[in-house]
């Protein structure tokens, strides 16, 4: 099926970036080869000054890479994607490309850990300016507004407190400072958020999440909407080195052809999910954009065409035990017996973790705090499994907490 026919998203899924492969090849065939060869001089010189099409080397361009970058460029509705090692080399990509010493960058607070360490310090160390801002909030954002901004940075929904920030608001806010708007889409996918009909410039993934989807791949994706950007970024990543490789490029592509079932189901069992926790005694709050309890839920309704899969709860740390609920949130870690202890999201599997002890605990509880991640915080990727039994293995787990806290 040629690209230009498709329309519907979920067939878009199935069909797109596999264009026509050798033997007739249904899926793209796995080019596990490091370089390739020229047929002669003049057709690797050819090559080399750009005046013909072709692969050179895996580092530069390599085709079941393209594939992959194709079909996510076709998704998001961007011109082309450029595969990267992980979604932090993703990150590092749009930074090292798009700004330099003396730049300022306007980042969400409620970003990915490691994003905001990579502003902080190396970008930092580069002389790169970052100020951390509530993306929800847009007079904050442009409060933030300075001369020499080059870069809108945010993450909708944001990590892990799922606040959502107006896409199409900052957009505008960017580009009147003459600036860019990155999203980070890591947490929705294009089934669910097209940052790029909404005026972003780039968008990014970590394709380690939902759109692999299958816990068992680490890799990043960039998406640009323009010609220009696409080589300057390629030139970056091929100087930089940071590039995804062909078997992996294969399976986040296998993942992206069930992208728009396996997205359906995350929304469907996470909403009861944060119902049944909404309504739970040992709960004091649920994140989630589907309940209409969110405080950005009719902006979630006119950006996102479902909730995700992702939901943050905070415990009741006072009547259960003397630490803000940190204790009751180690408690439910200990308890809990289908879902998975560990980081990471977006895996058919459901995972669960507790950011106060785990990814959020080097920032300290007073920045937590101000970030506004409580000592009893719990983050949960709901997976695809029946939703009963996700919600049975909470119920036995929080009743284990509520049992435990007797004796805190
Ligand atoms: C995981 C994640 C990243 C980083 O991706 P890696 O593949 O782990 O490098 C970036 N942004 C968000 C929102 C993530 O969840």
């Amino acid at each position: 099926m040629k690209n230009n026919k498709m329309t519907e998203f979920e067939t878009k899924c199935v069909h797109s970036g596999v264009d026509e492969f050798e033997y007739g090849s249904v899926v793209p065939p796995i080019y596990q080869t490091s370089t390739f060869k020229f047929k002669n001089a003049r057709h690797g010189a050819a090559l080399f000054a750009g005046e013909e099409k072709g692969y050179i080397y895996t580092r530069m361009l390599n085709p079941t890479v393209e594939a992959l970058e194709n079909s996510i460029a076709e998704l998001e509705g961007g011109f082309k994607g450029l595969g990267c090692a992980s979604g932090m080399a993703a990150v590092h990509t749009v930074f090292a490309s798009l700004v330099q010493a003396g730049d300022h960058v306007v980042c969400s607070t409620a970003v990915y850990g490691p994003t905001n360490t990579l502003l902080s310090t190396i970008m930092k160390k580069f002389g790169v300016e970052t100020s951390f801002v509530d993306t929800s909030d847009l007079k904050a954002v442009k409060n933030a507004v300075r001369p020499n901004t080059k870069i809108f940075y945010v993450e909708t929904p944001g990590n892990p407190t799922l606040s959502i920030s107006d896409i199409a608001a900052i957009a505008g806010i960017a580009h009147k400072s003459n600036s860019l708007l990155v999203v980070d889409n890591t947490f929705l996918s294009p089934v669910l958020q097209k940052p790029i009909d909404f005026g972003a410039d780039i968008v990014l993934h970590s394709l380690t999440k939902f759109l692999n989807g299958h816990a068992d791949v680490v890799g990043g994706i960039v998406v640009v909407k323009v010609e220009e950007m696409y080589k300057l970024f390629r030139k970056t990543l091929n100087q930089t080195g940071g590039v995804i490789d062909p078997f992996n490029s294969f399976l986040v592509h296998r993942g992206i052809k069930t992208l728009s079932l396996r997205m359906q189901r995350h929304c469907e069992n996470a909403i009861k999910v944060a119902e049944f926790l909404e309504s739970h005694p040992a709960v004091k709050r649920v994140y989630y954009p589907g309940l209409a309890s969110h405080p950005q839920f009719e902006l979630a309704k006119k950006q996102q065409l479902g909730a995700g899969g992702m939901i943050s709860f905070e415990l009741e740390g006072n009547s259960f035990d003397s630490s803000d609920g940190f204790e009751a949130g180690q408690a439910l870690m200990n308890s809990v017996q289908l879902c998975q202890l560990a980081v990471s999201l977006g895996g058919v599997e459901s995972l669960i973790q507790h950011p106060a002890s785990m990814t959020h605990y080097t920032m300290g509880k007073q920045a937590r705090e101000t970030a506004g991640i409580s000592e009893g915080l719990v983050r949960l990727s709901v997976g695809i499994e029946n939703v009963n039994d996700i919600i049975d293995d909470l119920e036995q787990a929080l009743e284990k907490v509520r049992q435990a806290a007797s004796v805190f």
